[in-house]
């Protein structure tokens, strides 16, 4: 199963993909966990992206698209994947049709998580708060004045590329304000169609 999870930061996108990763054994490939790790390790990409990241803007196509190219090609990708943070442009959306069918590969299903943006900087303070409390290192980019440059470049770059899936007859929205659990099974009874 290949799926997308659309939404904007904090719509719970990396939660709902890790389930979606315990119940159907495909594997979650969120461009900012690899951006991350590419940043700790202090790779090329990693010094080229570090601070676009820090600033809560949007890395580069080109960069982001070569990234998930070649991790579709590693041999865990075989069962399924959920992408969880790209596309996150048309330009990437259209590179990933193309990705896709050069590698005869099918999209199944395109979930966006819908959810209130004003609210979602109260999770986001709230998440931090928790990280925080776990002794873990809070994301520099879950600053509530960092968020909103996300937000921001959500609604500027990313908010069209629901549209362009639904203009293919292939978006599901979900309501992302529900309790966890609840929006998990949507997200099943969206999957129970494909
Ligand atoms: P995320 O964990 O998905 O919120 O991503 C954290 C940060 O990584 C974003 O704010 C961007 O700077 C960068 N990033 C992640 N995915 C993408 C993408 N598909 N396109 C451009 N930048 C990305």
């Amino acid at each position: 199963m290949r799926l997308i999870l659309l939404g904007p930061p904090g719509a719970g996108k990396g939660t709902q993909a890790q389930r979606l990763v315990a119940r159907h054994g495909i594997v979650q490939l969120s461009t900012g966990d690899m951006l991350r790790e590419a940043v700790r390790n202090e790779t090329p990409i990693g010094l080229k992206a570090k601070a676009v990241m820090d600033a809560g803007k949007l890395v580069s196509d080109e960069i982001v698209i070569g990234i998930i190219s070649d991790r579709i090609d590693q041999p865990d990708c075989a069962k399924g994947f959920i992408l969880d943070g790209f596309p996150r442009t048309v330009a990437q959306a259209e590179a990933l049709d193309r990705i896709l069918t050069e590698k005869g590969l099918k999209l199944d299903a395109v979930i966006e998580l819908q959810v209130d943006q004003e609210q979602l900087v109260h999770r986001i303070i709230q998440r931090a708060q928790e990280t925080a409390a776990r002794g873990e290192p809070v994301r520099k980019d879950d600053d509530p004045e960092v968020f909103k440059t996300r937000l921001e470049a959500f609604n500027r770059d990313t908010a069209v590329v629901a549209p362009y899936y639904a203009e293919r007859g292939m978006l599901a929205a979900i309501d992302g304000m529900k309790p966890i659990d609840e929006v998990t099974r949507a997200i099943s009874d969206v999957l129970e169609t494909v």
